[in-house]
């Protein structure tokens, strides 16, 4: 540094130059959108309607309840666990950064198994938390062995064991649920946290939030992005450890979930009727995408999610993606990331957009 940088503010941002470009679904335009796994439904008018009607209830002049308790304990009472076991943020991204911010960071490194969500690994490293990746198998599923030789990469990477060690289930953007073995291997063997992202829990046979109790290793994190049609909200939780959910709260910002998304949290759990039937639609919607896909002779990975990853064959994957957008329907794809060459993802939409989307397919492949 030569003298005159000496107490010279740093203009540079601290990520100028990094090797990753930070984390775009591209919002191209299309009649039917089924790329980011949001639910086609809006939410019930009922529920609209309610939290209308209780905006004006709102102080709007003082800040939130910091620590949330009226949300927390509604959310308590429908996981039948203790308030001081639920953490809320602004989306579940928010709080796998807060997780990062209070157990990674500097000289800390965390695992994920790939291919997995984006955002684990991304915001881990905005949080300068070293990466460790894993590889799923051919079937997308994590090996006992691969677990441990990652656990041992960590271990040996300069950045000490694990602090956080991420699992998905359903998987992003495989659709599968983590085997039961592969959990309770992750909860007897990882030296820190264990994080199951369960953002699509719903759609699923089953769900590891039991495990909470006996485990305070465990961290289940939900949202309510997918399920309850409120991806808009910015809304999403982790239940695990008292001991856990107070140090979250020291990495999060003082008031950072206002008092409209509090209110309007406490008001959906009001619909969960409502909710279960939208995920019944779509776990019918998502037999039908299947069933079409293979009368198209397209392979899929039989998901459990709302979502389903299919390879286009002898097709190129993009110039499919490219045909289908043509016929203004937009789907993920997946093709140039790693382990993914030749996979688009669908996320499931109403019946018509389902429709839509094989009708188009079928021109494009056919
Ligand atoms: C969509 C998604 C989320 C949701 O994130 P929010 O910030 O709650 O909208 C979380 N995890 C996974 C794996 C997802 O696919």
């Amino acid at each position: 540094m030569s003298p005159a940088d000496v107490g010279r503010p740093r203009r540079e941002p601290r990520f100028a130059g990094a090797p990753w470009t930070g984390y775009h679904s591209p919002q191209v335009e299309a009649a039917v959108r089924l790329n980011t796994n949001e639910a086609p439904e809006p939410p019930p008018p009922e529920f609209v309607a309610a939290l209308a009607a209780a905006i004006p209830g709102i102080d709007l002049n003082r800040y939130p309840d910091r620590r949330a308790r009226r949300l927390r304990a509604a959310l308590a009472g429908q996981h039948h666990v203790g308030a001081d076991q639920i953490f809320c943020a602004n989306g579940s991204n928010e709080v796998i950064q807060s997780l990062l911010v209070a157990y990674g960071g500097p000289g800390r490194c965390c695992v994920v198994f790939e291919p997995t969500y984006a955002l684990h690994s991304h915001i881990a490293r905005l949080t300068a938390t070293a990466v460790v990746e894993g590889e799923r198998n051919q079937g997308y599923l994590i090996d006992p062995a691969e677990f441990d030789r990652a656990l041992a990469r960590a271990a040996t990477s300069g950045e000490g064991e694990p602090a956080v060690v991420f699992l998905c289930s359903p998987n992003n953007p495989t659709g599968l649920v983590e085997p039961d073995a592969t959990v309770e291997a992750a909860l007897a063997r990882a030296p820190g946290l264990v994080v199951v992202d369960e953002a699509y829990v719903q759609f699923a046979p089953r769900s590891v939030l039991d495990l909470v109790g006996s485990h305070p290793n465990l961290v289940v994190l939900r949202t309510f992005s997918k399920t309850w049609s409120l991806a808009a909200l910015r809304l999403g939780y982790a239940i695990g450890a008292p001991e856990v959910v107070e140090a979250l709260f020291q990495a999060a910002l003082p008031y950072h979930v206002d008092a409209v998304k509090q209110e309007a949290g406490i008001l959906a759990l009001g619909f969960t009727e409502q909710m279960d039937a939208r995920v019944a639609r779509l776990v019918a919607g998502r037999a039908r995408v299947l069933a079409g896909l293979a009368v198209l002779g397209l392979e899929a990975v039989p998901s459990e999610s709302n979502f389903v990853l299919f390879s286009t064959g002898d097709h190129d994957a993009h110039a499919v993606w490219e045909g289908l957008v043509a016929r203004s329907v937009l789907v993920r794809d997946l093709s140039g990331w790693p382990r993914l060459a030749g996979h688009l993802r669908v996320t499931i939409g109403t019946p018509e957009e389902n429709d839509a989307f094989l009708a188009a397919l079928a021109e494009v492949v056919g």
